[in-house]
């Protein structure tokens, strides 16, 4: 575990940061060919900190002319996998020399708090790509049964140029899990960052080439969703976007690919994932630490946050009373102070959606336990952590993703009742589930419609579980595990005949 700094510490090497501005294509910083930038601000004090290159379907052309070029010479998708392996390794390594640089830009351009981005998103993002980077020479090919007079081999083959869209929340983490598998099995990669976070990806981009990965297997466009994300959608020599972001744009992709190549299209979205609570649960300061945390880690702009709470009536006021003491911990502010567990919302688009929900609570008749307003701290974009109470399944905030610190308990009058609320969403990504009885967990956990069931405490898994969505919350394959791998590979059938 890195230690953390002071404050004042944070700020120093915020103030020696060389912020990546250009788009990164075929191992070069380049400006977009319009010579168009787009803003990147500081979302704790609404200082603009670069303008960053806004590439459009020209830059795209040329970076995937370049992906698809680097790949037919096989000078990365034909590297021994062992070679492949030492050149991921050493990559994740860069990125371990940099990270403390890399958690203080990531928290200067997406508002997280600086203790999250060393404690968790920095390990993380070099743990999976070293997972995938050791995956590489350890994967084997299939042989068919099929009898004394063939041989069937089952191989897979990258399949070119990945395009990886992505959103603003845990921008190094979601880079990581597209990157990790794609570049392990041999594929260039064109990843468009959200427009709000593009920073730490374009070093990465020149950490990846330091490392020895050949020029042209990463680039990065950075831009406007509308112009280089449709045009990656739209193009004939991508073969599979996998995107992370909103059901909303997730489905403009699947519609690019019909339009276009019918490349393959896999899709992590929305979810709006419930922590059910039995009336069995026990160690109820536990289980009100735990729904606290699922609620408002990352200020809750987190697609596995849970926002619905539902809770059995005989244990609601107790344990209600024991959230409620929970989120004092919670505290808000200056991102850069390590003692704080919450930092600025990214955008003022997403301020004032958040805003608009903790509106419509009250108007619609829930009750605000705690929060319930935004922090005014000069021109941050600080939102109180808030419950509200009293929420019924009609209600807006019951249906709709917020991303923000805002979470509603609902009360259920049996644990039936509890697992129909909790099914009752167009999202399915992941569900919590507090009950002391393991064979009820075991049934419950089969029945709630979610990708990942975590049992007695919030958790999305790890890089060894598949993670992704049932319903509106996933489409087409799963990140993370060596099920990742198969979003970036094609399947073939090598038939040879021995019969005499
Ligand atoms: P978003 O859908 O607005 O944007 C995601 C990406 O798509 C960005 O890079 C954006 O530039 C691009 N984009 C936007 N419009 C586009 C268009 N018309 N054509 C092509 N590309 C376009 O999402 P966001 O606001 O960045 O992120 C928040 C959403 O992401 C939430 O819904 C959250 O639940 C989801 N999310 C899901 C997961 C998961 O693994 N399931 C993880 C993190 C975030």
């Amino acid at each position: 575990m890195s230690e953390l700094l002071t404050t004042s510490e944070y700020r120093d090497i915020a103030g020696s940061l060389n912020f990546p501005t250009q788009a990164f294509i075929n191992g070069q910083y380049v400006d977009a060919l319009s010579g168009d930038t787009l803003p990147t601000l500081n979302p704790a004090t609404g200082e603009t900190i670069a303008q960053i290159a806004a590439c459009n379907d020209d830059d795209v052309n040329i970076a995937v002319a370049n992906g698809k070029a680097v790949f037919e010479s096989g000078a990365w998708a034909s590297l021994h996998p062992a070679e492949r392996k030492k050149v991921m390794l050493r990559f994740a390594d860069l990125i371990r020399k940099n990270s403390r640089e890399l958690a203080v830009m990531e928290s200067l351009e997406s508002g997280k708090p600086i203790r999250e981005c060393e404690l968790t998103d920095l390990p993380e993002t070099i743990q999976c790509i070293e997972w995938h980077a050791e995956a590489t020479d350890k994967l084997y090919d299939q042989l068919s049964p099929s009898g004394n007079d063939a041989v069937g081999l089952i191989v897979r083959e990258p399949l070119g140029v990945v395009a990886c869209v992505l959103p603003w929340n845990f921008p190094l983490m979601m880079v990581a899990w597209k990157l990790g598998p794609a570049l392990a099995s041999g594929n260039s990669v064109v990843v468009k960052p959200a427009e709000q976070t593009s920073m730490t990806t374009l070093w990465l981009a020149a950490l990846a080439i330091e490392a020895g990965i050949p020029a042209g297997v990463i680039n990065v466009l950075t831009g406007y969703g509308h112009e280089a994300g449709k045009a990656l959608g739209l193009h004939e020599d991508v073969q599979v976007v996998s995107f992370t972001g909103s059901t909303e744009i997730g489905r403009k992709f699947l519609e690019y690919s019909a339009k276009s190549n019918l490349k393959r299209i896999v899709l992590e979205c929305g979810g709006k994932n419930p922590s059910v609570v039995l009336a069995d649960a026990d160690n109820l300061d536990k289980v009100a630490e735990q729904i606290v945390y699922a609620a408002l880690w990352n200020m809750g702009q987190n697609c596995t946050a849970n926002s619905r709470i539902i809770i059995h009536k005989d244990i609601k006021a107790e344990l209600t009373e024991k959230i409620i003491k929970a989120m004092d911990q919670w505290t808000t502010g200056d991102p850069l102070d390590p003692a704080n567990m919450l930092g600025a919302i990214v955008s003022q688009e997403q301020y004032d959606k958040v805003c608009h929900y903790l509106a419509k609570g009250k108007e619609e008749g829930a009750t605000v336990l705690a929060g319930g307003d935004p922090i005014v701290a000069g021109k941050g974009l600080f939102i109180a952590p808030t419950l509200f109470d009293r929420v019924t399944p009609d209600m807006t905030i019951a249906n709709e993703e917020i991303f923000g610190p805002v979470f509603a308990i609902m009360t259920a009058e049996s644990d039936e009742h509890a697992l129909e609320i909790a099914n009752d969403t167009c999202y399915g990504l992941q569900a919590s589930l507090y009950t002391s009885n393991v064979v009820k967990a075991q049934r419950y956990a089969r029945k709630l419609q979610a990708g990942t069931v975590s049992v007695n405490c919030y958790a999305e898994g790890d890089i060894t579980t598949p993670f992704g969505g049932y319903k509106l919350s996933g489409f087409g394959g799963r990140d993370n595990s060596l099920l990742a791998h198969d979003q970036y590979t094609e399947t073939k059938t090598i038939w040879l005949d021995l019969s005499e």
